[in-house]
């Protein structure tokens, strides 16, 4: 894809300047070359540009005062490293809401399934029956 400048670009006192990118659209953006990475990962690629190309230069980068010194690694050193048992914990709240999200709800017609081998289809959730033998009048029904 070509990349087209003068997207980025607008007029001021008759000099072009760069765009404000919080006016610009997604695609505008895309027509710059830019692509949805995270602020590390843009970092990181600026690293690397600055050093034309060189992942190792950009390793034994000296100039430790510049604001993207400490990233330049693409990680943010200011950020704890997660422990195992955190990383146990996540995993098995991940899998309880993975479990939950697949099982199936019961309805007449699976209920039927398990039992009675019928083909499964589509209803609406069996609504609980009353125990007192005595119908409810609010559904409309007839006790005959
Ligand atoms: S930390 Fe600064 S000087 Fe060093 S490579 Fe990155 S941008 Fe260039």
């Amino acid at each position: 894809m070509s990349i087209n400048r003068t997207v980025g670009l607008e007029d001021r006192n008759g000099a072009p300047v760069g765009r404000d990118p919080r006016e610009m659209t997604t695609e505008e953006l895309g027509q710059l070359g830019h692509e949805r990475i995270s602020p590390l990962k843009a970092l990181r690629l600026r690293c690397v540009d600055c050093c034309a190309g060189s992942a190792a230069e950009v390793r034994l980068c000296v100039s430790v005062t510049c604001p993207s010194w400490p990233f330049r690694m693409g990680r943010s050193p200011w950020r704890q490293p997660i422990s195992d048992a955190t990383r146990e914990r996540l995993a098995r709240s991940a899998f309880k809401i993975a479990a939950t999200q697949s099982a199936p709800q019961k309805t007449a017609a699976s209920v039927e399934t398990q039992e009675g081998g019928a083909t499964t289809v589509a209803r609406t959730p069996v609504a609980a029956k009353s125990t007192t033998g005595m119908g409810s009048k609010s559904e409309g029904g007839h006790d005959h």
